[in-house]
C-alpha cells in the first residue's frame, strides 16, 4: 500500500483529503504542528506525528520511521490579510518550512510531491476566467510564499526528478458531508463561515466588504469550490503524475458568485434572516476572480460533485450548526 505524508492534515483542506485518501485505501501518515490544526480534524486511520516544518531534526525522525510514497503539502500560513502585517510569517516561514520538506523528501528519495497552492498568484489577471496561462503575479506576501514554493519544486524537478503538482485554489468552502470535519479558523475570516455564525447568533451582522464593484449586484464574485471536490483533484493529480512529471492546475468550479448571492443562499438554507451591513472595501479585493479548471477537467477528467454554492452552505451549515464552537478551542 502506498504511504502518504500529509503535511498539515490536521488543517482544514488537508484534513479533508486525509479522509479522501483513506476513503480510497491509502496509509496516510499527518505530520502538524498544531498552531492552525486540530486533532480531532485527524482521520483516526491516519497515523499523527506532531512536528514542526521549521525543525529539521523533526523531519529526520519521521523521515527515517516511514518511506513514503509521495508528499501533499499543506502545512502553511495563510492568511493574505496577515500576510501584509506579519510578511516574514510568509516569505520567510513559508518558504523555509518546505525548503526543509523538500530537501528531507529528495534525501530520502520521495517520488511524487502535490502542493497546496492558492489563486493569489494572478493579482493582476488579463482574462477572466483565469486559466494556467495567466501570468503569475502574485498578490500578497502569502502569494508570492507559494509562488516561491513552485519555483523550489520547479528546481527540485530539475535537478533530481522530482514530479509535482501545483494545485492554484480558488475559493475553498464547505465541509466534509460526514459532519464530522470542517471549517476551524481562528480568527474567521472568510465570507461562508461568518455568515453563517450569524445565523447562529454568533455574531450581529456580516459586513459586505463594498457594493460599489463593476459587479451585476455591486459586490465582489468569487469562485467557491467544495473542499471535497479539491480533496479529489488532489488524489487524481497524485495518480496522473505517475505518467506525467510536471502539472499546474487551477481549481475552481468555474461559476462565480456574488457576496450578496452567498448570503441569499444562506438565508434560504438556514431559514434564518441574516442583517446584511454594507461596509467599505477590503483592501486588495478584486472585483472578480474566477478559475477556468478546463484543464484538470480535460487533463485528469476532475469534475466538481459537491460544488453548487447550495450543497457548499448547506455542508457547511451542517457543521457549523452541529459544531457551533467548531473544534472546541481545541
Ligand atoms: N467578504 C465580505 N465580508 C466578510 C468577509 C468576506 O464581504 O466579512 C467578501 C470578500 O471581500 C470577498 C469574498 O467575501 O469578496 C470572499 O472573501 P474570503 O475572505 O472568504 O475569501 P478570499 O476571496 O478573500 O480568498
Amino acid at each position: 500500500m502506498s504511504k502518504i505524508l500529509v503535511t498539515g492534515g490536521a488543517g482544514y483542506v488537508g484534513s479533508h483529503t486525509v479522509y479522501a485518501l483513506i476513503e480510497k485505501g491509502y496509509e496516510v501518515v499527518v505530520f502538524d504542528n498544531l498552531s492552525m490544526g486540530h486533532t480531532t480534524a485527524v482521520h483516526p486511520q491516519a497515523q499523527f506525528v506532531q512536528g514542526d516544518l521549521l525543525n529539521p531534526a523533526d523531519l529526520q525522525q519521521l523521515f527515517q520511521a516511514h518511506s513514503f510514497q509521495g508528499i501533499f503539502h499543506f502545512a502553511s500560513h495563510t492568511m493574505v490579510g496577515e500576510s501584509t502585517e506579519k510578511p516574514w510569517l510568509y516569505l520567510r516561514d513559508n518558504a523555509v518550512a518546505s525548503s526543509n520538506l523538500l530537501e528531507a523528501a529528495i534525501q530520502h528519495g520521495v517520488d511524487r510531491f502535490i502542493l497546496s497552492s492558492t489563486s493569489n498568484l494572478f493579482d493582476r489577471p488579463e482574462r477572466i476566467p483565469i486559466s494556467e496561462k495567466e501570468a503569475v503575479v502574485p498578490g500578497s506576501p502569502y502569494g508570492e510564499s507559494k509562488a516561491i514554493i513552485e519555483r523550489q519544486l520547479h528546481w527540485m524537478n530539475q535537478l533530481y526528478g522530482l514530479r509535482y503538482c501545483c494545485l492554484r485554489y480558488f475559493n475553498a468552502s464547505g465541509a466534509h458531508a460526514s459532519g464530522q470535519i470542517g471549517e476551524d479558523h481562528t480568527p474567521e475570516t472568510h465570507l461562508i463561515p461568518l455568515v453563517l455564525q450569524v445565523a447562529l447568533g454568533q455574531r450581529p451582522h456580516i459586513t459586505i466588504f463594498g457594493d460599489d464593484y463593476p459587479t451585476p449586484d455591486g459586490s465582489c464574485i468569487r469562485d467557491y469550490v467544495h473542499v471535497n471536490d479539491l480533496a479529489l483533484a488532489h488524489l487524481l493529480a497524485f495518480e496522473a503524475l505517475a505518467e506525467r512529471p510536471v502539472l499546474a492546475y487551477n481549481l475552481g468550479n468555474g461559476a462565480g458568485y456574488s457576496v450578496k448571492e452567498v448570503i441569499a443562499t444562506a438565508e434560504e438554507v438556514t431559514g434564518q434572516k441574516i442583517t446584511a451591513v454594507v461596509g467599505p472595501r477590503r483592501m486588495g479585493d478584486p472585483a472578480e476572480l474566477v478559475a477556468d479548471s478546463q484543464a484538470i477537467t480535460t487533463e485528469l477528467g476532475w469534475q466538481p460533485q459537491f460544488s453548487s454554492l447550495t450543497n457548499i452552505v448547506q455542508t457547511a451549515w451542517n457543521w457549523h450548526r452541529t459544531h457551533p464552537q467548531g473544534y472546541g478551542g481545541e
